[in-house]
Order: C-alpha cells, then sequence, then structure tokens
C-alpha cells in the first residue's frame, strides 16, 4: 500500500463501552485481510504514564517490551494482533503537555506564546503520525479515550479533526463507538443519547463516517434507519456490537456486521476478499467446547477490581484453550487468609496463583498461601511479588530463617532474602524508574522451565523494584530451590523453581504480559496442564 490509512475510533454516551475491544478486533480483521496494522491509544489524563496509578483508579498497568508502563487496552492489542506495542502506542495529556513544556524551556518556540492550539494539537498530531511515519505499517488505528464532549477529551477530539485535512480524503475514517440503551419500562431501544453524541463530534467539526452501537438487544432495521438519518451516515455504516459471552466473539460479531467493508470502502481499498481467520475460528471452538475444567485460585490484594489483573486471566483464558479446558478462577483476597487460613480458603482447589503486587497489606497471606500449597504439593505459580513470596516462605520454613523477609515488608529484617535492587537504592522518583520492560533470562539446562520453554534463552518483561538476594542461593540451592533462570548480564535471579513438586515454578518477570491467541505463553500452558493433571489425580 502507497501509505498508511489512519482509523480513529472515539466513544459516547458513556465510557467502558469496549473501544480497546473494537479497536482490537478491527486490526484483528485488517490484519486477517494481510494488511499490517498497529493500534494506538490516547488518554485524556495528566499523569504523564498510568504507572503511578493504583491499580484500583485504572486496572492493570500493562508493560511493553521498551519498559513503557500503559494502559490495559494495549493488552487487549497485543493480545488479539500477536503484535508488539511500544511507548509510541499510548500518550497521555501529561506526556503531550510534558512535551511541549520541554520544548518551551528549551525556547524551541522562538518566542511565541505556546497555546493548545497549535501546539498542543500539533503534539498530538506528531505523535498520530509517528506510527505511520515508521512506514511499517497499512493502517494505524488511534483510539480516543474517554468520552467525546468531556472537557478533557477536546485537543484529541480537534487534533483528530486537523489530522483528517493534513492526510486528506479517502485516507482516514472515523468510527463513534456508542450505547444504544433499552428502556425496559418502555420496551424501547433509544437512539437520542447517540443522536446528541454525534452532534457534540459535528460541533468539533467530526463527521463520524461509521457508527458502532453497543446494545443488548439486536438492533431492529428501523431504528437502525432512524440512526443513519439522524446521524448522517450510510444505513450500511450503522454497526450492531451486542453484548458478546467472549471479548473474543468480537471480531467475529464484527465481521459479520461487515466492519471491516464499510472502512475498506471508506478508504477505497478492494473489500471484496475475504479474510483468513481459521485460527481465530479454531480459537474460539475449543474456549467454548472444553472436555474438562479446573479451579485456578488467584490470590492477590486487589480481587475487588479483577481488572487490577486483566493480562493474567486473559492468559488463562489462553492457557485454559490450549489445553481444552475451561479454567475457573476463585478470587482470593490475601488479607483474608490472614484472618481466617490459607486451608479454609484453599480447599479443594487444584492449582494456586499468587498475583504481584506492592506493599505491605496481604504479603503474609499471600505467604501463607505458598505454605500450604508447597507442603500439600499443589500446583503453585508465583509471579513477581508471587515469586518473592515463595522465596520467603521457604526461608522460614525450609531454611528455618524464621525471621526471613522483603525489605519492602520490614526495612530491619535480619534475613533480607528479597532486597532492593542495587539501582533501586538512590532513586527517589516513584514514575518510571522501576526495573521496567524486556530483559534477557538464561534458563538452566535440565530445569523444568527449559522444558518448558524448549530453548535456553528467553526474552521476558519486568516490572519490580525488590529482587532475590543472591547471598543466600548457596542455601536455597541445598535446600531444594532452584535459581533456574538468571539474567547473562546482572545475575539477577528471575525464576525459582523446586523440582520434587508437581509444578511450583516463581518468576520475577511477568509472564501474562506476553501470552497471546496465537502464542499462549508456555508457562500458562504447562501450569494448566499440571494442575489439570493434579485433578484427575
Ligand atoms: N513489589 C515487588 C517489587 O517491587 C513486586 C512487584 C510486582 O509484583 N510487580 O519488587
Amino acid at each position: 500500500m502507497a501509505s498508511t490509512k489512519y482509523i480513529f475510533v472515539t466513544g459516547g454516551v458513556t465510557s467502558s463501552l469496549g473501544k480497546g475491544i473494537i479497536s482490537a478486533s478491527l486490526g484483528k480483521l485488517l490484519q486477517a485481510r494481510g494488511y499490517t496494522v498497529t493500534i494506538q491509544k490516547f488518554d485524556p489524563y495528566i499523569n504523564i504514564d498510568p504507572g503511578t496509578l493504583n491499580p484500583y483508579e485504572h486496572g492493570e498497568c500493562y508493560v511493553t517490551d521498551d519498559g513503557a508502563e500503559t494502559d490495559l487496552d494495549l493488552g487487549h492489542y497485543e493480545r488479539f494482533l500477536n503484535i508488539t506495542t511500544s511507548q509510541d502506542n499510548n500518550v497521555t495529556t501529561g506526556r503531550i503537555y510534558f512535551n511541549v513544556i520541554t520544548k518551551e524551556r528549551k525556547g524551541e518556540y522562538l518566542g511565541k506564546t505556546v497555546q493548545v492550539i497549535p501546539h498542543i494539537t500539533d503534539e498530538i498530531k506528531r505523535n498520530i503520525f509517528l506510527l505511520g511515519d515508521k512506514g511499517e505499517y497499512d493502517f494505524v488505528i488511534t483510539e480516543i479515550g474517554g468520552c467525546v464532549g468531556d472537557i478533557e477529551s477536546l485537543p484529541f477530539i480537534e487534533a483528530v479533526r486537523q489530522a483528517k485535512w493534513d492526510i486528506g480524503p479517502h485516507n482516514s475514517v472515523v468510527i463513534h463507538l456508542t450505547l444504544i440503551p433499552y428502556l425496559k419500562a418502555a420496551k424501547e431501544l433509544k437512539t437520542k443519547p447517540t443522536q446528541h453524541s454525534v452532534k457534540q463530534l459535528l460541533e468539533a467539526g467530526i463527521q463520524p463516517d461509521i457508527l458502532v452501537c453497543r446494545t443488548e438487544q439486536k438492533l431492529p432495521d428501523e431504528i437502525r434507519k432512524k440512526l443513519a438519518l439522524f446521524c448522517n451516515v450510510a444505513n450500511n455504516s450503522v454497526i450492531e456490537a451486542l453484548d458478546a459471552e467472549t471479548i473474543y466473539d468480537v471480531p467475529m460479531f464484527m465481521h459479520k456486521e461487515k466492519l471491516t467493508e464499510r472502512v475498506l470502502t471508506k478508504l477505497k481499498l478492494p473489500s471484496k476478499t475475504q479474510p483468513d481467520l481459521e485460527q481465530w475460528k479454531n480459537f474460539l471452538l475449543k474456549l467454548k467446547n472444553p472436555s474438562d475444567e479446573v479451579n485456578i485460585a488467584l490470590v492477590g490484594k486487589y480481587v475487588e477490581l479483577q481488572d487490577a489483573y486483566k493480562s493474567i486471566m486473559e492468559s488463562f483464558i489462553h492457557a485454559g484453550a490450549e489445553n481444552d479446558c475451561k479454567v475457573n478462577l476463585k478470587w482470593i483476597h490475601s488479607e483474608d487468609i490472614e484472618t481466617q487460613s490459607a486451608e479454609k480458603l484453599l480447599e479443594g482447589v487444584d492449582g494456586v496463583l499468587v498475583a504481584p503486587g506492592f506493599g505491605e497489606r496481604g504479603l503474609e497471606g499471600k505467604i501463607e498461601a505458598v505454605k500450604y500449597v508447597r507442603e500439600n504439593k499443589i500446583p503453585f505459580f508465583g509471579i513477581c511479588l508471587g515469586m518473592q513470596c515463595a522465596v520467603i516462605e521457604f526461608a522460614r520454613n525450609v531454611l528455618k530463617l524464621k525471621k526471613a523477609s522483603t525489605t519492602e515488608l520490614n526495612e530491619k529484617t535480619p534475613h533480607p532474602v528479597i532486597d532492593l535492587m542495587e539501582e533501586q537504592k538512590t532513586i527517589i522518583n516513584k514514575g518510571g524508574t522501576m526495573r521496567l520492560g524486556s530483559y534477557d533470562c538464561h534458563l538452566t539446562r535440565g530445569s523444568k522451565v527449559s522444558q518448558i520453554y524448549h530453548t535456553a534463552n528467553i526474552q521476558e518483561r519486568h516490572r519490580h523494584r525488590f529482587e532475590f538476594n543472591n547471598k543466600y542461593l548457596d542455601d536455597f540451592e541445598k535446600a531444594g530451590m532452584h535459581a533456574v533462570g538468571i539474567n547473562p548480564d546482572s545475575n539477577l535471579v528471575e525464576i525459582m523453581e523446586i523440582k520434587d513438586h508437581p509444578f511450583f515454578i516463581g518468576t520475577q518477570f511477568h509472564p501474562e504480559l506476553k501470552s497471546t491467541v496465537a502464542n499462549p505463553h508456555p508457562l500458562f500452558v504447562s501450569f494448566v496442564k499440571a494442575v489439570l493433571k493434579h485433578k484427575q489425580g
């Protein structure tokens, strides 16, 4: 294709309509027709990135290979499209202003008054075109976070209006995702909120090309026609997006509704060829027809908001389908383990995952959970803080270092088996200063993990400040907990494993950030396999 085409996805009426899933689904469908696609998200908040946000605020913080702390929608993009994203794929208002203000301080505006238009909008457009200018993509999909009409989204919407002019006709499409509520009392689907949100877009100078309508009921023809008439779009450009049983159905729903055909036609591109969706359909078939099921406890401290563990949940979906097995997650609050008992709360589960996390709250509960699964030979998988808890538990109960801990919990512990990384000790700023992104890891020959990965050298993504304290390594090795994954440059321990156990693996990195539909993560796949085996006795 001669040049990159741009697709803008805006949202109206309410938030949480699933712009990320619609964007990822459209990306998948374009990819299935042989196009190269990337997706970016603009977030209208002032934080430079979501790295400093509490998971309760905004769900999981998704980390890319280049170490960017990003919105969880980037996880959907990677999982659906099997691509990697980067810092360029997630930009916040904070970052836009930061860049503009930095330039201003350097004197780059040559004495001009720096204003929202053109300086902020120019910086937004620079970020839109940055991905297209790489020359790698046929399509750049840009998701505008928030709702049309929000004060904080205005500069982004204005930048889209300008960008459309810069790109010229037939090179961009605007998709507006909206909600068609059903009023039970009136037994009617209502179009008015959508009419109003399109009106707001029009006031900002943008005519949407396509409406994607979230709805709990099928959209009858007369409703489609009404929406088309009042919102100034073609009848066939009113796309129904019914509630789905799983997010992985959405590409198929959008395919049925001919969303890609509409996009391609608007861009004057050939739309007749059929997409190759075989792999996706096979995945769905396996996902929906499992021959067995397992119960896995997810022990964490943010369990009230499951979005905090988005990538872990999705990794279990991929790994379950791969094993022909439904994974039921049982959410266990680690603080409840402290007040009740691991035995009571974990009784009957087939496997346990101890989740990543920060801070002191609920940490002892996680350590209790590890003790229970280690002693009862229940398959265990610990991620980041989960691995650190496994190390502490082993130190306390096997090495008999009763007061062993992490300095994150107790700075004065006599046995800091988990300690702050050397380079972290002088860091004061919280934002973007953890050990972030992809690092090499060398796997020990003959270890369980090397069999699982079928290779000796891997790269995985990180987000932490604390590490295994190598002063204790010999003691652990002698007692049967082995460091089987090591960073070749820094010697940091990345994986701990107990051999004499059905499955006991802890990783300092986050494998959940690299599991996709096309490539379920090997550690999750083999964990689910071990859990299934354990259940079947
Ligand atoms: N709090 C721990 C650390 O900073 C673990 C982080 C995590 O689980 N992502 O090292």
